[in-house]
């Protein structure tokens, strides 16, 4: 028996991790083999033997659900709430730090996060005010620079122009778009990490205190941190604060947006004698889908090499099935879930992944079309709606008037005779000045503006006070609720008779919801208003208010990362989508996109689909593709091709019984017959087996030589006769 219940579910290497003494410790192991499992048992473990108190520790999840769920666990292994520990994503803690410190970090106290969208408005309209040419100066790279520059923990002063003058230009805006951030006390996600890294390194009593409460840092994900991030793990830990962290270089996917993976090696540098554990056993997928996987993975070069085997059944082999085009596809994803859902499965425990968000919006139709509940992670997320940003941007601006971005976002909104020369000479203002928006509304309104102008803006401000007054001691739910109504948004959307115009008054109402339910993190101590504003920033598209029903989860492999499902699909799997267009001729890119699709595979634990179509109309254009390279690199015996349902045709192949039917109408008009030689652009030459349907649906089964075979419709095919 154990001393503890923490370590009875737990194998030999597992349990060597949670107990080892407080060293460094490298957790390093594929995918489902329990990494997630070690640091909360650790965490249990620290508490309750070690006897560490709860805010000894700060732990780092890649997701904010992650962290909730984190802490569940931990709550259920020890049966007490354990509500001092700091647990969250990094940019979670970088705020949190930083709305404690908000004097030492030099920011004002009620400041605001912005998200990438709002981030890249700043940028267009600083453009504009600055008068730089945006087709030569496109926003999105600015935006892309600046991060990258942050991520990197650079500022504008120590960037080297290298006498390049583009760069000199780039580094110029950088400059100005600091400007433009301090003045509104606006902070966005890189400048999150950044704020909290300098914070540390500047003030070193606070880096001290800190040093001294955190006596474990307990990381999952460690393959995906930033320099910055890195950076700021380092300062923290020093040499008091034990570090133990867990990852797998084998799913490192966040290379584009900075992540590093050699962090592994470095981290063995800077914590001389950290001692690595490798768990190779795998708890979650069947034999088959495992099997699949190592596979897959086999195929990149640079890996720190393991292996993953199971205890587990072989379970059913992997279906592949070879869509002839994308609704196609949804329709058979659709079919299967059926199935499922009729055999008494929960829904949520069914997961449709896909390299691409857009790639949603034809299978979310099929899901409508089927009735079958969905949610989407990412994509359309709640808080970026724009009925939802602009009731978010009354409710900042009740809190903080030089919040330019929602100033500008909500001045006119709904229109009450506010145009755009107005707004400029505002802009002009605030330039000459450097104050914000509402000072520089403030003093033209009273100076520069003609009468009815004039009396439009002051309205608007009196608007803003007059809901700052009302709201204030109101409740979270009632606050929100009464901003909604009374900012004149409700009234707009009634205006909009359509459609649409309901769903928006719907969603403000599941705004109000939202604001309902929702609960501050139990470490967190500020105002209500502030938290809730916060989290709707910082949850970047980690799902919709209401997370509780049953629901089929829809989402990109990226945003799989450490979640698992009974049931997955694999969809979109052709070269160009899955690996990435981008990435084919890059040899690092492509390695990161079969690091991808060794996510993905993971996450499936009892059964996988993969699925392809032969043509495919996205973003507007149609496209012929042939399969993923990452399907031919999974060992034939693990998959079976799943046969079209509604096949009409019979094979050739008996045909010695009697004679093939003639061909259809469109077989006969392009020349095709059952046996017939034919070459395709891309997949080569072959025999034509099989044939359906008529005219413009007419659908062939071509034998290729190289590329097995395939169903394609005739009408778009071009099949050569040979
Ligand atoms: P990923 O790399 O995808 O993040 P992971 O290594 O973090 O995976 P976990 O999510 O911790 O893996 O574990 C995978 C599954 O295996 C979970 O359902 C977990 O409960 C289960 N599991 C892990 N270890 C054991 C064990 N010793 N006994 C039983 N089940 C286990
Ligand atoms: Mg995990």
């Amino acid at each position: 028996m154990d001393v503890t219940p923490i370590l009875d579910t737990l194998n030999d290497a597992q349990r060597e991790a949670v107990t080892a003494p407080a060293e460094p410790m490298l957790v390093i192991a594929g995918a489902g083999s329990g990494k997630t499992r070690v640091l909360v048992h650790r965490a249990a473990w620290l508490i309750d033997v070690e006897g560490v108190p709860p805010q000894g520790l700060l732990a780092v999840t890649f997701t904010n659900k992650a962290a909730a769920e984190m802490r569940g666990r931990i709550e259920t292994l020890l049966k007490l709430p354990v509500n001092p520990l700091w647990i969250g994503t990094f940019h979670g803690l970088a705020h949190r730090l930083l709305r404690r410190h908000w004097r030492e970090a030099g920011l004002p106290q009620g400041f605001q996060i912005i998200d990438a969208d709002d981030q890249l408005r700043l940028i267009k309209r600083l453009l504009k005010n600055l008068e730089v040419d945006d087709s030569r100066w496109v926003p999105r790279e600015i935006q892309y620079f600046i991060n990258g520059q942050k991520d990197e923990g650079l500022r504008p002063e120590h960037l080297d122009d290298e006498r390049d003058p583009d760069r000199r230009q780039m580094i110029e805006l950088y400059k100005a778009y600091e400007a433009v951030c301090e003045r509104g006390g606006l902070v966005d996600f890189a400048e999150l990490l950044l704020a909290a890294h300098e914070l540390f390194r500047d003030n070193a009593e606070l880096l001290g205190h800190y040093r001294r409460r955190f006596q474990h840092l307990l990381v999952d994900e460690f393959q995906d941190t930033n320099a910055i991030q890195y950076a700021w793990l380092r300062l923290l830990a020093g040499d008091q604060s034990v570090p133990f962290v867990v990852g797998d270089d084998d799913q490192s996917i966040y290379r584009w947006r900075g992540a590093r993976v050699e962090h592994i090696h470095q981290f063995q540098r800077d914590f001389p004698g950290t001692r690595v554990v490798k768990l190779e056993q795998n708890y979650r997928s069947t034999g088959t889908i495992l099997n699949a996987a190592n596979a897959v993975i086999a195929n990149n070069g640079s890996r720190m090499g393991k292996n993953l085997w199971t205890e587990g059944v072989d379970g059913e082999p992997i279906r592949l099935y070879a869509a002839y085009n994308e609704r196609d596809e949804a329709d058979f994803v659709v079919a299967r879930l059926r199935d499922w859902i009729d055999q008494g499965n929960l829904r949520a425990d069914a997961a449709i992944l896909y390299r691409s968000n857009a790639q949603s919006r034809v299978l979310e139709e099929g899901l409508i079309n089927a009735r079958i509940p969905y949610r989407v992670y990412g994509g359309l997320r709640f808080f970026e709606r724009a009925e939802i940003k602009d009731a978010l941007a009354y409710l900042r601006l009740t809190v903080n008037r030089d919040d330019d971005a929602s100033f500008e976002r909500i001045v006119n909104r709904p229109t009450r005779g506010i145009g755009a020369r107005t707004v400029e000479a505002m802009r002009a203002y605030a330039r000459a000045n450097a104050c914000s928006m509402w000072r520089a509304a403030g003093a033209v309104a009273s100076d520069t503006l003609s009468g009815r102008a004039a009396s439009s803006v002051s309205a608007f401000m009196q608007l803003i006070e007059k809901l700052a007054h009302e709201t204030e001691t109101l409740d979270l739910e009632d606050k929100v609720d009464h901003v909604v109504h009374a900012s004149g948004l409700i009234d707009l959307f009634k205006k909009d008779k359509g459609e649409r115009g309901e769903t928006r008054i719907e969603n403000l109402m599941e705004l109000v919801s939202a604001a309902k339910g929702f609960e501050p993190d139990p470490a967190e101590d500020m105002a209500p208003l502030d938290a809730f504003l916060a989290h709707a920033a910082l949850e970047a598209g980690e799902g919709q208010a209401n997370a509780w029903d049953d629901c089929v989860q829809l989402m990109t492999m990226h945003s799989a990362k450490g979640l698992e499902f009974p049931l997955v699909f694999l969809c979109g799997m052709e070269d160009g989508l899955f690996p990435h267009q981008r990435s084919i001729n890059d040899p690092n890119g492509l390695e990161e996109e079969r690091r991808l699709c060794y996510v993905g595979i993971t996450r499936a634990m009892q059964a996988l689909y993969v699925t392809y179509a032969e043509q495919r109309r996205l973003h507007g254009m149609d496209n012929f593709s042939v399969p993923s390279r990452f399907i031919a690199e999974i060992p034939e015996e693990h998959v079976e091709e799943v046969r079209p349902k509604v096949s009409v045709s019979r094979p050739l192949r008996n045909a010695g019984a009697g004679r093939p039917r003639s061909p259809s109408n469109g077989m006969a008009e392009a020349g095709v017959r059952l046996g017939q030689r034919v070459r395709h652009g891309k997949f080569g030459d072959g025999v034509v087996l099989n044939y359906e349907g008529q005219g413009a649906h007419a659908r062939v089964e071509v034998n290729f030589e190289n590329v097995g075979t395939k169903w394609l419709v005739l009408s778009y095919a071009n099949l050569d006769l040979m």
